[in-house]
């Protein structure tokens, strides 16, 4: 597949209302929804430029916020369950997740259904979404997705406040029945701020964790915000004689769109492409100065221009926008990027 033409997956906002608190939020969540949201009508013209323009048609995960704030949720999820998309959600853990529901979305012909648990316990999970109980209703959620025949992927963010858990919570996540186990390594940006992120040398060891531990399950383990997971899994030898293959990130392979139709290399980098509302979001993709420019790695900055890796792997545009302002500039997350690494554990 050639990332340059076609995103893998797409990530869409269907609205920035929450009712949960997690101090690392992304999209500064808010309780109400917004009136200027994309519509269900505005909704399917995008997924029916999708569905014309691509050759690959990407697995769309509707997320929020939490969608399940929007009564019209059935309608964007027919929407693109009808026009041939792999469909998933990203819900909040809130009481309106029901196993009536989950069962209602399996029924729809919804795919997966990814949940976020950051830690293996109630101290570290509910003290980092801020909600006390959600936790103990993750897991249950967790079993009723298994139960409906849906896939179950596993969401953890790592940084300061989680890291202490993280094998446990791979050992849960295995108990679980996992299809995929996703680790997000939190980026200073949202509500996240640089004492809350890992520094380059701790993010390093997560990795080698990782890809340890990936040879030990049948589920798939991957790095979000960490792209050289595939510099620290080739280097370490568990690709074989395998090159290093070219790893899902901003802009390669992925995009997103926000509530009011905004379209980001990734919802961790908040710099827009263009709307959906006046452009097409294939366009948006293939040609805006934004996308192009961070998929080459000719215009990457320090290490990360110079590295090897920086084809395959090309740092995290994410970090390198949240700590230095460019998206361009090297990742501070790498020990090989070059960058100020202090930058991290002095702020
Ligand atoms: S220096 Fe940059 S391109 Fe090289 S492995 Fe590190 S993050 Fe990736």
């Amino acid at each position: 597949m050639d990332l340059s033409q076609s995103m893998h997956v797409l990530t869409w906002e269907v609205t920035k209302a929450c009712q949960l608190h997690c101090r690392h939020c992304r999209a500064r969540a808010i309780p109400h929804r917004n009136a200027g949201e994309l519509n269900v009508e505005e909704i399917g013209a995008v997924l029916d430029d999708m569905a014309e323009k691509l050759s690959f048609k990407p697995i769309i995960v509707f997320t929020g916020g939490d969608p399940s704030e929007r009564e019209d949720l059935d309608q964007i999820l027919e929407a693109s369950i009808s026009r041939g998309f792999i469909t998933s959600i990203s819900p909040s853990v809130t009481p309106r997740i029901t196993d009536d529901l989950v069962h209602h979305w399996a029924e729809m012909g919804v795919r997966a259904i990814s949940l976020s648990i950051d830690g293996p316990n109630p101290q570290i999970h509910d003290r980092f979404r801020g909600v006390k109980g959600t936790f103990e209703r993750s897991l249950q959620v967790a079993h009723a997705v298994v139960e409906s025949g849906m896939s179950l992927q596993l969401n953890t963010s790592v940084g300061r406040f989680t890291i202490e858990g993280l094998e446990e919570m791979g050992e849960l996540a295995k108990s679980l029945q996992v299809s995929s186990w996703e680790v997000f390594f939190v980026i200073p940006m949202g509500r996240a701020n640089l004492k809350s992120s890992l520094d380059a040398e701790e993010i390093e060891h997560v990795l080698e964790y990782l890809a340890d531990y990936q040879g030990k399950v049948g589920f798939r383990v991957t790095a979000v915000g960490a792209p050289h997971y595939v510099r620290v899994q080739h280097e370490g030898g568990y690709m074989g004689d395998q090159p290093p293959r070219q790893i899902v990130r901003e802009a390669r392979g992925f995009a997103f769109i926000d509530h009011l139709g905004e379209v980001y290399p990734s919802g961790y980098l908040p710099l827009s492409g263009g709307n959906v509302r006046e452009r097409s979001i294939v366009d948006i993709y293939r040609q805006s100065e934004l996308f192009t420019s961070l998929r080459d790695p000719d215009r990457f900055e320090g290490g990360c221009g110079a590295c090897d890796y920086a084809v395959a792997c090309g740092g995290s545009r994410a970090r390198a926008y949240a700590v230095f302002g460019d998206p361009l500039a090297p990742d501070p997350g790498c020990i090989l990027s070059g960058a100020d690494l202090p930058a991290l554990s002095q702020a």
